[in-house]
């Protein structure tokens, strides 16, 4: 480039030489030659003009050629006389006598006409050019002519040397403008190519090295032009980039799913949201046509809509693969200015609140039966009492007994209600204090005493006198143990066993674990990860018969996260049910 750079100017250079010299050559040539030739023309035309007048008269026998001679020597110059009527009567070079008639000589003719005259001519008698003036002699006689010529030689020397001396002024120019044309071309090519460098560095992102302004020539000001564009540049760049990283940050954290296509309907925005939502990556996602990127017809028909008609699209959209979600979807066109670029979808998850809406409407369904069925029993059995049955006395007794046993479990249903109700509005209030799990467990045990023995059920208490105590409100730690045992006794069968026992967690010395394990059925698997629900129930029949609300463990589950403990159930390895409570064990070891 440089090099290019260099040639091309001393190039140039050379060009305007090569032009100038032979022109300025010609024009000097032409200009000094003629001003050579009219010199010695008038010199000659001077000298003629005093030879005429010391000329005798120009009679036909005057023989001249000696006087002619004589001028000759006195001028430099060849000296013709020349009779009016063109003979030559004398001459300095030639015998006269054998000369030919000159009248029609062109400096002859010239000088009849205007009095003095003047031609070159070759001559080829010198081989050379040569300059013939000549004047009319009018004086004396009949008249005549006086004729000078001299050979042009001087001229052409003359020439030669000026000639030279061009040439040698040529070629210092040449020298010199060669020289000029490597200084000056270098310099400016060294200037070039600090901006070439300078504009690839900026090309490829670096802004931080600036051109140095030196002259407030053209180049320095296109320089200073460069470094402007520069910081210009850095700075449109800068704020794009923290514009970019900025909306990068807000799609990263938003909950909601966001995806932009373009006017082909491929996808250039992403969020990771969205792209969890598909089990996506980045690299899989960007630039690839939507339909190949997201496979929910749904989800394609709501944005070829909106890409279509150019209006806002909603509708809910179920996704099953990673996981199953739900969402509601809206598709916005993507406006720039006036023109279509694409659309923009948002994902909301509405999982969760379709997962409550489903929840609460099977809890008022659930609620809605589990009191009719008692309020039935008791309706019924009273208008059976009231129609005639209350004389009966054996039949009024047990329907009496009946009313009281379901408006009993009516009462413990409202009440286990009312408890789930109050834990879930945060009315609950739990005074924690350092409470020991065995004083807790026997007083349990000692409630249910009865229905144990009833049942043949052997009950072994087994917590270590030395158990750290456990940080619980004592009250709900009694009625978490009771429906834990409750359940155990309910639906451990005639002579079985139901074991209570705790132990410090392995790991987790913070943590004491009640363990409470029975000889029953157990509990379905596929049922073990619903335990907890509200109104789950394995055997509904059998629980109701049992006297069960199907609300116990939910109470449970709500109070041991109230608590900060752990609840869970499985199954144990031979036979029956294992309930595991997790407790935060007191500081204290009292
Ligand atoms: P319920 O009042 O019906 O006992 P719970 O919420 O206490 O309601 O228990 C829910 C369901 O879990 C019960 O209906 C029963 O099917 C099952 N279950 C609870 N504890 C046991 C256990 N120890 N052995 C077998 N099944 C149990």
């Amino acid at each position: 480039m440089r090099n290019r750079l260099i040639t091309k100017i001393v190039l140039s250079y050379l060009a305007l030489v090569a032009v100038a010299a032979p022109v300025l050559w010609l024009f000097l040539f032409g200009t000094i030659k003629g001003n050579f030739v009219d010199r010695l023309a008038d010199n000659l035309n001077t000298q003629a003009t005093l030879i005429a007048k010391e000329l005798p008269p120009l009679t036909d026998e005057a023989r001249l050629d000696g006087l002619a001679g004589n001028y000759k020597g006195l001028t430099g110059a060849r000296v013709t006389i020349i009779s009016a009527d063109g003979r030559v009567l004398g001459d300095s070079n030639d015998d006269s006598s054998r000369m030919e008639n000159h009248l029609d000589r062109p400096e002859v003719v010239e000088a009849g006409r205007s009095g003095w005259g003047s031609a070159v001519r070759y001559s080829h008698t010198l081989k050379i050019d040569m300059l013939y003036v000549a004047v009319s002699v009018k004086e004396m006689g009949p008249g005549g002519f006086v004729r000078l010529s001299m050979p042009l030689n001087y001229v052409e020397e003359a020439m030669t040397s000026i000639t030279k001396r061009v040439l040698a002024g040529a070629l210092v120019i040449f020298l010199a403008s060669v020289a000029l044309g490597v200084v000056l071309s270098r310099r400016i090519a060294r200037r070039v190519d600090g901006m070439v460098e300078f504009t690839r560095q900026v090309a490829s992102g670096d802004f931080s090295s600036r051109l140095r302004v030196d002259d407030q020539d053209e180049l320095g000001v296109l320089a200073s032009n460069l470094n402007g564009m520069a910081v210009q540049l850095s700075d449109k760049i800068d704020a794009i980039t923290r514009e970019k990283a900025t909306l990068e940050a807000v799609l990263g954290g938003m909950v909601e799913g966001v995806l932009v296509t373009d006017r082909d309907q491929r996808v250039i925005v992403a969020n990771r949201r969205l792209r969890e939502t598909f089990g996506l990556n980045k690299e899989d996602t960007l630039n690839r046509p939507f339909l190949e990127v997201i496979r929910n017809s749904k989800l394609s028909d709501l944005v070829r809509l909106a890409h279509d008609k150019r209006e806002l699209v909603t509708g809910e959209v179920e996704v099953q693969y990673p996981e199953p979600l739900s969402f509601m979807a809206g598709c916005v066109p993507l406006m720039m200015g006036e023109s279509f670029a694409g659309v923009v979808l948002v994902l909301h998850d509405v999982t969760r609140l379709k997962a409550l809406e489903t929840a609460r409407r099977d809890f008022v369904a659930n609620v809605t039966h589990e009191l009719k069925t008692p309020i039935s029993a008791i309706q019924g059995f009273a208008e059976t009492l009231l129609a005639g049955a209350l004389d009966e006395k054996e039949n009024a007794r047990r329907f009496l007994g009946i009313i009281e046993a379901n408006s009993k479990r009516l009462s413990r249903l409202i009440e286990d209600l009312l408890t789930i109700s109050k834990i879930e509005l945060g009315e609950v209030r739990l005074q924690m204090r350092p409470v020991s799990l065995g004083n807790v467990g026997a007083e349990v045990a000692a409630l249910l005493g009865p229905r144990i023995a009833e049942k043949g059920i052997r009950l072994d208490v087994s917590i270590p006198e030395d158990m750290p105590r456990v940080m619980a409100d004592r009250d709900r730690l009694y009625q978490v143990i009771l429906n834990v045992l409750d359940n155990a006794v309910k639906y451990t069968p005639v002579g079985g066993t139901v074991t209570v026992s705790a132990c410090v967690e392995a790991g987790q010395p913070d943590m004491v674990e009640l363990l409470v394990a029975d000889s029953g059925p157990g509990i379905p698997p596929d049922v073990l990860p619903r335990l907890g629900e509200r109104f789950l129930r394995v055997d509904p029949a059998r629980s109701r018969e049992l006297g069960g609300t199907g609300l116990g463990l939910a109470i449970v589950k709500h109070l041991m996260k109230a608590h900060g403990g752990t609840f869970e159930m499985d199954n144990a390895p031979r036979k029956g049910a294992v309930v595991k409570l997790g407790f935060r064990a007191a500081r204290d070891k009292s």
